[in-house]
């Protein structure tokens, strides 16, 4: 019998933890198949009890989220630096990362007076850092894993489940404890602004994005519609003297991308109507969250590059009183480049892997969403095709600069019941994932008006399970239980 079922009464719980998930909307919506287009939902993949979570280590993870919001605002104005960064290999072997950079001038540093609106558009961040607790020595720190700009989820379903566990665990407290302890307005007229929630046909994480646009509703009666970028393309207008963005009479005030950061929400290729529309939203006087600067701040090339000696501290050179580039520094795990721009420092991570090493990395490329990043033999093998070998010197083929090398996390593991579709999927050891959630609103002189820690998720999987991502099936939501 595994730990927890040996104190607990899983499926009991399991069937209580149902029922508040399903009354309190916790829940995705079923992929449409060609048998059924009826909506139907499911409970949400979640934990079905807390994690114990150091509690030093999640204040960190709110203390840093504003210096990580600014990092994101001041990486996306250094236009030379992004061209650096991502316009070499990267941009080569990497079509979609060269399509956003190649935008990004187009619309930001071109000198044409139609980029005028977009130049003087008001900036809005909803990022998400995450963090795996790692330990180098004899005490569990986090370390950054990756940092979201663009469609980072789970904000509304994240409450959500510290709620379902504060019931739980309050309602069941004797018997959860021994396990606890073991383990702005509207305007007067007809058509008032809107916000334009950009999001994926077959979105299945649709009560999540719901429960963003009810609050923006119950809260400042703000009316969201939703589109997917193949359909804006016919509905989308910009005012050639305000520009202003119209879709069809409605002016759109923000823009909010749930989608746009795959090759696949692009399905009409390279100059489709798809990136018409990302150019024609992206180039208007609306808000963009996020605007291409900082999509393109939140790529895992950029993350690795930040991480160098001296590169924090290019984009805060001023006294730094709060101490935020240290702060964020602490958080950094082992990154290193695989392209022509590789250190010595990188090449002999390189090495180590080629001397069996694997398991000590992860090699991740230029996507995001989940699943598509190389462990043990498989990264090994990756490198070992893609490098040849004379005595100590390497020669790196350019197919590897779009990947960075990252050191592998081993967060502290702990016996945990998921589940997925409402029913107990299993119990087991599980590792976990720490997000933080940073919102941010800069004006089009650079003034941060808001700047603000806005929250976390916590993600749990089966030890066994490389790949994270709730989204992508591999991992449940969770609550921290702060110890
Ligand atoms: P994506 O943008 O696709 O979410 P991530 O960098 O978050 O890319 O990688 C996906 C998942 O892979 C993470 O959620 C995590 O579970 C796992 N992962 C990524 N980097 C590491 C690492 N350095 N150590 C351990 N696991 C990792
Ligand atoms: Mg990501
Ligand atoms: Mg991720």
């Amino acid at each position: 019998m595994s730990e927890i079922a040996s104190v607990l009464d899983t499926d009991a719980l399991a069937v209580e933890a149902n029922s508040f998930a399903s009354a309190n909307g916790i829940q995705v919506e079923r992929k449409k198949t060609e048998e059924s287009e009826d909506n139907l939902f499911l409970g949400a993949p979640m934990s079905l009890l807390p994690n114990a979570y150091p509690e030093q280590e999640f204040k960190k993870a709110c203390d840093v989220a504003p210096a990580f919001n600014e990092l994101v605002e001041r990486v996306s104005q250094d236009a030379e630096f992004l061209q650096q960064t991502l316009g070499g290999g990267v941009s080569t072997m990497d079509p979609f990362t060269a399509k956003i950079l190649k935008l990004y001038h187009q619309v930001y540093v071109d000198d044409s007076t139609a980029n005028a609106p977009a130049k003087s558009a008001d900036r809005l961040g909803i990022l998400r850092s995450d963090y795996m607790l790692h330990s180098d020595d004899d005490s569990y720190q986090i370390k950054q894993v990756e940092l979201n700009t663009i469609a980072s989820s789970f904000a509304g379903l994240s409450c959500k489940i510290a709620n379902m566990h504060r019931y739980l665990s309050s309602r069941y407290e004797t018997e959860i404890e021994e396990f606890l302890q073991t383990n702005r307005k509207r305007n007067d007229n007809d058509n008032p602004p809107i916000v334009l929630f950009v999001v994926q046909d077959g979105e299945t994480n649709t009560v999540d994005q719901r429960l963003l646009e009810f609050a923006l509703w119950e809260t400042h009666k703000i009316p969201v519609v939703r589109r997917s970028l193949t359909r804006l393309n016919s509905e989308l207008s910009v005012d050639e003297t305000t520009g202003a963005l119209k879709l069809l009479k409605q002016e759109v005030a923000v823009v909010y991308f749930r989608a746009g950061y795959a090759p696949t929400d692009y399905g009409d290729g390279e100059d489709g109507i798809e990136w018409n529309a990302r150019l024609t939203l992206e180039a208007s006087r609306a808000t963009k969250c996020p605007c291409l600067g900082y999509h393109l701040a939140g790529t895992k090339k950029v993350q690795q590059e930040l991480a160098r000696p001296g590169v924090l501290e290019r984009f805060f050179p001023e006294k730094d009183e709060t101490n935020k580039v240290a702060a964020m520094r602490t958080c950094f795990a082992g990154l290193y480049s695989c392209g022509d721009d590789a250190t010595p420092e990188d090449l002999e991570a390189i090495r180590d892997v080629l001397d069996g090493g694997e398991a000590k990395y992860v090699l991740k490329p230029q996507r995001e969403g989940g699943g598509y990043n190389f462990y043990g033999e498989e990264l090994a093998q990756k490198l070992r095709s893609n490098i040849e070998r004379t005595g100590d010197s390497l020669e790196l083929s350019e197919d590897l600069a779009e990947f960075i090398l990252m050191q592998r996390l081993f967060p502290p593991e702990q016996n945990a019941v998921l589940m997925r579709g409402g029913k107990v999927e299993g119990t087991g050891d599980s590792i976990s994932e720490l997000g933080s959630f940073g919102t941010l609103v800069v004006g089009s002189d650079g003034k941060v008006v808001h700047n603000r820690y806005a929250g976390f998720l916590l993600r749990t999987k089966f030890s066994g399970v490389d790949e994270g991502g709730v989204a992508s099936g591999f991992a449940t939501l969770s609550s921290p239980y702060l110890c």
